[in-house]
């Protein structure tokens, strides 16, 4: 500080990736015009990250400008006060109830909002509005992990911690490019690959986590199924499946290895469909079969696919055949892209559960509303993502509030998600900055932004960690639960009078407490040792891993009994067969187009973009490209290429690349209106979605590639 004093510390958590760091902020002396100035550091105390921060999250006090915010509200474009705002809300909303029916309308919030915020929407929708129609931006994510997740275990429930990174002799990243999108992770597994921990990575690109790993399978895309299947296959061949675990613990070894019995599980033939080398196939089966301590990530690349939850079953097949599962040092582990995707996962932010980790089963139902005091609660799952746009562009849904979200450029086939919205008789958009789906808003609200907001987040390893306020609510901007909490009582609803965050945090704690509900099921998603905050004791919340018991201790690492959460406490295997993509190549568009993130930008740039060292890792769009099709279509390394599918064209720079496959292009998804309209790159996605999961297939959808004038 100019005047010599220091500045108070506050610690609160990145707003990124699912790592959720810790973050120690100080708030500087303002040399900018909008008055502020922020140093950051890493919080050596939390321990996700041991006082570590990537590049992103270094880069925070260059994003906490006032640039581009929402500061007020406004209706149709003019400013309007909040009594006005939230009065034309709560009646747009309830006029379209009334003639329509509750599932026409709709929320699709996102993995960037607090656990608070997602409790208060999602008991506003589910609970008194009485629809399922609410659905989060993480459903783009990690649903496929979910899914597989509550097939094998019973419940969406991460088993394994951070620390098991530290301690795996094996870890295996599947689709999971660490090095960039998790890189404070990564680093802590490049520490203990330095004392000898072996890396292998399944990707059908040579990313940065694979140019440094023991073995790099780059499998064919699509072919993950087949060469987890062939793994298990030759683990059972060899006789290093854990026979003991799976007769205590574990259902449907039988089935799953009469499903593997339907294809020739040679190591052969397997190499031969997933496109590698037999030799690096047979050091890979010998790395795990040699090392009872694995690790097995997976993320995007497993989950972005028409057979994600296959993809995440086959995963945990082998964990559970082998009973490397609630052991240190040992399990599957999806690892979440948002900061706060786990806590949606938890309230009920996915239009396919209830909060806490309940289902729309009778007695499910019956505990939550009776719980709210809500007898119109919902008796039936919403719409996923997805659907949830195509339902507006059928005019099914009549009323959308979009909360701290971009679908207008984050959603596959994103054109059609502005033709929804364009179409939609009152679309609501709560945010902290203009973006390109505010265009379509009637109404627009300001929501705080990271700095600003003061809650509660978990992270992918189930740790709950406060963010916390660092600078007071610029104009008249609001916390999104009480921008929610305002709407639902002006609507008529009681049980929406929270005084803070603190006592939305409590209600939700109580929820899972299952006294509170009846339940004697024992669930393991427990907060009863968080239930009893105050707002003193809240502020100062450490942070803890749930399930948090009375006693208010957390949870390293669930299953370590070997009791899962099922009928009757056994995990199930289930049978996976492998399949293609959802749409093939042909003539017309030969290579398979795979989009995702970069290592400097997060989403749609709407805070990353705001800084200059993060723009200069990758200034411009581009796209990789193999050298040989790069050559076979005239393209040159650094000019300017036309990508196009049966959607629609961008254009990007070219990066002819041996680390992309032959046969596969590679765009990042960051791109907006505001940036670089033409690089814009999920407009060309096909909405392709996993069956169970609802997740789109981002990682294929058939496409060509052009120099930008052809001669
Ligand atoms: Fe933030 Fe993730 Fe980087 Fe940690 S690793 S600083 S949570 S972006």
């Amino acid at each position: 500080m100019a005047d010599g004093s220091a500045a108070a510390l506050v610690k609160t958590t990145c707003p990124y990736c699912g790592v959720g760091c810790g973050v120690s902020g100080a708030v500087g002396q303002a040399p900018s015009s909008d008055g502020r100035a922020l140093s950051v550091a890493g919080d050596a105390a939390h321990p996700a990250n041991l006082g570590r921060l990537c590049s992103k999250g270094t880069a925070l006090g260059a994003t906490v400008g006032l640039q581009g915010r929402l500061l007020e509200p406004t209706v149709n474009g003019k400013a309007a006060s909040w009594a006005d705002a939230t009065a034309l809300v709560a009646k747009r909303f309830r006029d379209t109830i009334a003639r329509h029916g509750p599932d026409s309308v709709a929320f699709y919030v996102s993995g960037q909002i607090l656990t608070e915020d997602y409790y208060v929407a999602n008991k506003l929708m589910k609970g008194f509005i009485g629809s399922g129609n609410i659905d989060t931006n993480s459903r783009l994510c990690m649903a496929s992990a979910v899914a597989a997740h509550k097939q094998a275990f019973g419940a969406d429930l991460v088993p394994g911690c951070y620390e098991d990174l530290d301690l795996a002799d094996l870890v295996v990243f599947s689709g999971h490019n660490a090095a960039w999108t998790h890189p404070v992770l990564f680093r802590r597994m490049e520490a203990a690959k330095a004392r000898g921990q072996k890396h292998v990575v399944i990707d059908p690109r040579r990313t940065d986590t694979a140019e440094g790993a023991d073995l790099h399978l780059a499998i064919a895309p699509q072919s993950d199924v087949r060469l987890w299947n062939g793994l298990l296959a030759h683990l059972i061949r060899i006789d290093a499946v854990d026979r003991d675990y799976i007769a205590a613990h574990v259902n449907g070894f039988d089935a799953v290895e009469a499903t593997l019995a339907e294809l020739d599980q040679s190591p052969a033939a397997v190499a031969a469909d997933c496109d590698v080398a037999l030799d690096d196939l047979l050091s890979f089966y010998k790395l795990f079969a040699d090392n009872p301590k694995t690790v097995s990530l997976f993320s995007m690349g497993a989950n972005q696919s028409a057979q994600g939850t296959a993809k995440g079953l086959s995963i945990l097949n082998v964990h559970l055949a082998t009973g490397r599962i609630g052991k240190p040092g040992s399990c599957p582990f999806s690892i979440t892209g948002q900061p706060n995707a786990m806590g949606g996962r938890e309230t009920g932010g996915m239009a396919n559960t209830l909060a806490g980790h309940m289902d729309f089963a009778p007695a499910d139902r019956d505990r939550v509303a009776r719980f709210w005091g809500a007898p119109d609660t919902a008796r039936a799952p919403g719409l996923k993502a997805v659907d949830m746009f195509e339902a507006i562009h059928a005019g099914k849904i009549k009323a959308v509030w979009v909360m701290a979200t971009n679908p207008a450029v984050s959603l596959p086939d994103a054109g059609r998600v502005r033709e929804a919205l364009d179409r939609c008789p009152f679309v609501v958009v709560s945010d902290c900055v203009e973006t390109d789906t505010t265009a379509f808003a009637d109404v627009k609200l300001p929501a705080l932004a990271w700095g600003e907001k003061d809650g509660t987040v978990t992270n992918s390893e189930r740790r709950i960690s406060r963010q916390r306020a660092l600078f007071p609510a610029p104009g008249q901007a609001r916390a999104d639960w009480r921008i929610v909490a305002d709407v639902a009582k002006a609507m008529g609803f009681d049980g929406f009078g929270w005084s803070s965050q603190a006592s939305v945090f409590r209600e939700w704690a109580r929820l899972t407490a299952y006294e509170n509900t009846g339940d004697e099921t024992g669930r393991v998603l427990n907060l009863a040792g968080l239930s009893t905050l105050t707002p003193e004791t809240y502020d100062q919340l450490l942070p803890i891993q749930w399930p948090v018991r009375a006693d208010g201790r957390g949870t390293p690492r669930l299953f370590t009994d070997g009791r899962f959460q099922t009928p009757d406490g056994r995990a199930r295997m289930v049978p996976v067969r492998p399949k293609g993509p959802a749409d093939a190549m042909d003539a017309a568009y030969p290579l398979s187009l795979n989009t995702g993130r970069i290592r400097d930008q997060w989403h749609t740039m709407t805070r990353t973009g705001l800084a200059p060292d993060l723009c200069r890792h990758a200034p411009e769009p581009f796209v990789e490209v193999h050298p040989a099709d790069a050559e076979a279509l005239g393209v040159q390394d650094g000019a300017l290429a036309r990508v196009i599918t049966v959607r629609g064209e961008a254009v990007a720079l070219a990066k002819v690349t041996e680390r992309q496959r032959p046969g596969g292009l590679f765009m990042p998804m960051h791109w907006t209106d505001a940036f670089a309209p033409s690089g814009r790159s999920n407009h060309l996605i096909a909405p392709n979605l996993d069956p169970t999961s609802g997740q789109p297939e981002f990682k294929h959808t058939p496409a060509r590639l052009r120099p930008y004038r052809e001669t």
